[in-house]
């Protein structure tokens, strides 16, 4: 018999993402609640403004665009506070967003974009040069790229920046409030963001409304119930930090959505570039934020280092940890130095991000776990058969629930495969489950490699590598980083004959990869050679075995 949460059941409303959010009447904070807060320049949008100005974006998508319901608008932005509004207008509007990795190359920009069929794009001025040569790649014509952010001139002339297409989102207080286009909650995609699931390449994870409609609510409601996570009115309530990228499933549902839905303050670290530590640090003195989501590399941070003692952190109730395994040491070293609960959750873009979390009264009781099911999930824990495992054995997880996506943008195949007959999602982890209903993750069977949480698919840097000349075959895997709570991808290369394996060839094949890749998919567990790379008689690169050899080796070193 499946695992049912233990969470009592939540009615999950047959509607649309924006009227769950802009919609309903009862909230506990006002409209004019300051709800997202630029970290370091003080700009910011009322909770009304944010209605208003997406309304009135989704209003100029289809009154400039010709906007049909269904269209497809590609995020190309490290996180700013004018992202939700674009969001939310798209799908005002009855568009689909796909948000994309700013630090994405031109080649890897053009496949979404191309894979996608997107209709336009949404970028900051500093990536524009990135984003018009994708865009030219994938025949999108420039003038269907829009500009968000505080830059709001191009001085090339060549984009147009959002505001232009709605009125001024600082100054509308329009109420304009129900979407024009009938929704079917269930069956229309409200996002397409690329994961690469359990195999491969990058792939559009195809998630409706009804997927992030329930997520919300699910999760909503064990941040509220468990960790109490308040709204409340102007000038009171708990404010996020959103450190995670909003192009990422786990900061768009729980920083970008699930602050607008429960009305928490959320302060946006704007810009892109590589996390700042200490930016992040001031934000929490100076904001009094309460919480935030986190990749474990910055639990770490939170456990080790020294500029964490130099700040006023009293304002801090717990931290979420998601995204990859956070280890029970870690937990109680952040425990010891700031007497702050890490809890730990788990999900993936196919689930509309999260599947299990700890609670409140128990997560000191069961460290190291990633908690129980979201209310309304259903769970099998299974051997290779497909059959279920017994009572606290390992096995791959499996789940069924209203927030599980219905499959792969326009990839029937791979969606049968991602399914069990009886409609569970197979999610390529391996999992236990103990007597109390904690979740503990073991193992991955699939081959993604995480690296700061960030997913880099093993498939696509292989076939950069055998792009090189000199490399007759490649198997990449993810290898531990002591000490950085991450893995790192890493190379094995087969160099063809007569090419001397040497450190000058390591590094040249590093910097090949490097060059066209963004920067979470280099190599930075190396290159190393070898004779050959262990296949199946069909020829399928044989990961696995690569990564049993990869542990042994660091056992023996
Ligand atoms: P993504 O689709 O990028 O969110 O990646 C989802 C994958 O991240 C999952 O299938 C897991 O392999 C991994 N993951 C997410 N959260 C955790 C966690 N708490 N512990 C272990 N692995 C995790």
């Amino acid at each position: 018999m499946p695992y049912q949460s233990t969470f009592p059941a939540l009615d999950i409303p047959n509607v649309d993402l924006w009227t769950l959010i802009f919609g309903q009447r009862q909230r506990d904070f006002s409209p004019a609640k300051e709800i997202l807060i630029s970290a370091d320049t003080d700009r910011s949008y009322t909770w009304d403004q944010v209605r208003a100005a997406s309304a009135g974006f989704g209003q100029g998508l289809r009154a400039s665009w010709g906007w049909n319901k269904g269209d497809i608008l590609t995020f190309y932005t490290p996180n700013s506070i004018d992202t939700p509004i674009l969001t939310l207008g798209t799908l005002w509007a009855g568009g689909i967003v796909s948000p994309a990795n700013p630090l994405y190359t031109v080649d890897e920009l053009a496949f979404q974009l191309r894979d996608s069929g997107a209709k336009g794009l949404v970028t900051q001025l500093d990536y524009l040069p990135t984003a018009l040569a994708a865009a030219k790649k994938a025949n999108l014509p420039a003038h269907r790229i829009l500009l968000l952010g505080p830059q709001r001139h191009d001085p090339s002339g060549q984009a147009r920046h959002f505001s232009d297409l709605v009125s001024d989102p600082k100054t509308t207080t329009t109420t304009t409030t129900t979407p024009p286009v009938p929704f079917q909650p269930s069956a229309d995609l409200a996002f397409l963001v690329y994961s690469s699931g359990t195999t491969g390449l990058p792939k559009g994870v195809g998630l409706t409304h009804r997927n992030m409609v329930a997520n919300v609510l699910q999760a909503s409601y064990v941040e509220g119930a468990q960790w109490r996570c308040r709204g409340g009115p102007d000038g009171q309530g708990d404010a996020q930090l959103a450190v995670l990228p909003f192009f990422h499933i786990f900061g768009l549902t729980c920083g970008l959505l699930m602050s607008l839905h429960e009305g928490w303050r959320l302060v946006v670290l704007e810009g892109g570039g590589r996390f700042d530590l200490e930016r992040a640090l001031a934000a929490i003195q100076r904001h009094r934020i309460a919480f935030a989501y986190l990749p474990p590399p910055v639990v770490l941070a939170f456990a080790k280092h020294e500029a964490v003692g130099r700040y006023d952190l009293s304002s801090l109730k717990c931290l979420h940890s998601g995204a990859a395994p956070l280890t029970r040491e870690l937990t109680e070293a952040v425990w010891e130095r700031l007497k702050v609960p890490v809890k730990q959750g788990y999900g993936l873009s196919e689930t509309s991000a999260v599947v299990c979390c700890q609670t409140a009264d128990e997560w000191a009781k069961f460290m190291g776990s990633v908690g129980k099911l979201m209310p309304g999930m259903e769970a099998k824990v299974v051997d290779e058969e497909g059959k279920e495992v017994k009572d606290g054995e390992p096995g791959e997880l499996w789940l069924r629930g209203p927030n599980v996506f219905p499959g792969y943008f326009k990839r029937p195949e791979l969606t049968k495969d991602a399914f069990s007959p009886d409609g569970f999602f197979k999610t390529g982890d391996v999992f236990r489950r103990d007597k109390h209903g904690n979740f503990y993750c073991v193992d991955r069977l699939k081959e993604l490699i995480k690296y700061n949480g960030y997913p880099v698919p093993p498939a696509e840097i292989e076939g950069i590598l055998l792009g090189h000349s000199e490399v007759a075959d490649a198997c990449v895997i993810g290898v531990e980083d002591p000490g950085k709570a991450t893995e790192v991808p890493r190379a094995y290369v087969v160099l063809r004959e007569g090419v001397a394996a040497n450190d000058g060839k390591a590094h040249e094949l590093e910097e090949w990869v490097a060059k066209r890749v963004a920067p979470h998919k280099r190599l930075r567990g190396g290159v190393w050679f070898v004779d050959k790379v262990p296949k199946s008689p069909s020829g399928k690169v044989l990961r696995r075995l690569m990564r049993e050899q990869a542990k042994k080796e660091r056992r023996a070193a």
